[in-house]
């Protein structure tokens, strides 16, 4: 019973953290929808993935140092005209789904953590009926520590490949058991069974990010992972059925 989160809303389908791909997503028939959110300079909280607006937008400039109209004001790359959303206004777009969220705390441009993000966020979900279907996530212990003290939510650690490298799977395991981390989600190209049966042993969650490939999302589901990240649901959900019909 892997569990499918549709990446960014489904990037490569529907454009990076667009609207479209986050109401599209919202009626899928998949169990969750991952998405980042970053603070603006005046206090509102965006879903974006990247700290700035260079990459997926046709502005510039840090998420963090500019106010919210300007973030709005932005255009997504690929998303047929559209601008970036606050958290608050993705809750309400998943107020009536079945789809869960998967929400990762992202840190600043200079890869330190935000400020009191964390008690924001947590209170915008809190208020909107969504903090009982979220997990939360983010690639910095010092945030998941954060998150521990604000909420019972569940939490995942996203553990990236150097981190994997340097610290090796029972260092991993440690630091997640010393901080109460539930979940572990590594890169998809850098899981296999050995990691996935120590994490498991040692009475945690394993999952995978970012399969986007036929072959990538084939082997979430050979592994058995717990729930795997996508910027294809389509395709993540496509090869879901074949493999119950089959
Ligand atoms: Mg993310």
């Amino acid at each position: 019973m892997t569990r499918i989160a549709s990446h960014r809303g489904g990037t490569l389908e529907f454009g990076d953290s667009t609207p479209l791909g986050f109401m599209n997503t919202a009626r899928m028939m998949l169990d969750e929808v991952e998405f980042d959110v970053h603070p603006t300079m005046d206090g509102a909280i965006m879903v974006h993935h990247d700290a700035t607006l260079d990459r997926t937008t046709d502005r510039t400039g840090a998420i963090a140092t500019l106010s919210e109209a300007a973030v709005r004001a932005a255009v997504i790359d690929y998303s047929a005209g559209s601008h970036p959303i606050s958290l608050a206004e993705l809750c309400a777009i998943y107020a009536d789904s079945a789809v869960a969220f998967r929400c990762e705390i992202k840190p600043g441009d200079d890869g330190l953590a935000y400020q009191d993000l964390v008690p924001r966020v947590i209170d915008v979900l809190q208020k909107t009926g969504m903090l009982d279907r979220t997990t939360l996530s983010s690639f910095l212990v010092e945030t998941l520590d954060e998150l521990a003290d604000a909420t019972d939510r569940p939490l995942l650690w996203l553990v990236s490949p150097p981190v994997l490298r340097q610290l090796g799977h029972q260092a991993i395991i440690e630091v997640a058991l010393a901080h109460g981390i539930p979940e572990i989600g590594v890169h998809i190209d850098f899981a296999d069974a050995r990691l996935m049966d120590a994490v498991q042993s040692a009475g945690l969650d394993f999952g995978c990010w970012a399969a986007h490939t036929a072959e990538q999302i084939d082997k979430a589901f050979a592994l058995g992972v717990k729930v795997f990240t996508t910027d294809r649901p389509s395709l993540a959900m496509a090869i879901r059925d074949r493999k119950q019909s089959a």
